[in-house]
């Protein structure tokens, strides 16, 4: 786990710290508001994001501390908040001493759906309160009981699924962020098309080039040739059906 200490995140001390021994479990929160999409890519403003919702809780909401047990951000980081064998204050009243409760930093608008990191870092994050705070089995979202929308559509709907870890199938990732290859463009993949024609069975006349030019009739062939030996429509286009089959 990506544990960030209160220290590390400069968190302020909390104003008073009630107790508790074990919960029936969990509860997931997302922030209801606007959580900003830069986020996403840039974890330096994590630290930032958490300081505000405590600030928020503290200053606007009179409590003691940060509401939640834990809050995870969209690169997986799982920030410490009241932690665990303390009380949250997120759940609503009457509800906090039986879950614990986790944020997943996204928003009812702006960044709205979680990352497969976030997903893993609120697995983390429940395995941790059950191990250090013995938490429960149950794994609920803030909705369940109050009335409130929280944790947003996408949360609850994996929360319902029974919170499971994502499973990464690298092949896809991978083809989803290579580009279609066409004549007329100069691309690094460019090159690597040729490498797995090469590796294929396929071997252009020239390994190395990034250009795939017009009139390059020579890697045209070749495509079209892996493509009719694979049943797919001799284009000339080395797109997402052709990397998928090149790298399976
Ligand atoms: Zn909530
Ligand atoms: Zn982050």
């Amino acid at each position: 786990m990506k544990l960030v200490e209160r220290s590390e995140w400069k968190a302020r001390g909390p104003r008073g710290v009630t107790r508790l021994s074990s919960t029936k479990g969990v509860k997931v929160h997302y922030t209801g508001g606007r959580v900003d999409p830069a986020l996403a890519t840039d974890h330096g403003r994590c630290d930032d994001a958490v300081r505000g919702v405590q600030n928020g809780h503290m200053d606007g909401n009179g409590w003691a501390d940060i509401g939640y047990s834990m809050v995870v951000c969209p690169h997986g980081y799982v920030f410490m908040g009241r932690g665990p064998l303390v009380l949250p204050s997120a759940n609503g009243a009457g509800l906090n001493s039986g879950h614990y409760a986790v944020l997943g930093l996204v928003g009812a608008s702006g960044l709205t759906r979680p990352s497969d990191a976030m997903l893993n870092g609120i697995v983390d994050a429940v395995e941790y309160l059950r191990d250090k705070g013995n938490a429960g089995r149950e794994i609920k979202g803030h909705r369940d009981g109050y009335a409130t929308a929280c944790p947003g559509d996408a949360l609850y709907a994996w929360v319902r699924r029974g919170a499971p870890r994502p499973v990464t199938n690298w092949t896809e990732r991978l083809v989803n962020e290579l580009p279609e290859i066409r004549a007329g463009m100069t691309h690094t993949h460019v090159k690597t098309v040729r490498a797995l024609l090469h590796a294929r069975g396929f071997p252009p006349a020239d390994l190395f080039s990034h250009t795939y030019a017009q009139n390059d009739e020579d890697l045209r062939g070749r495509i079209n040739a892996f493509k009719k030996a694979n049943g797919l429509a001799q284009d000339g286009i080395f797109g997402q059906k052709c990397w998928e089959t090149a790298l399976a």
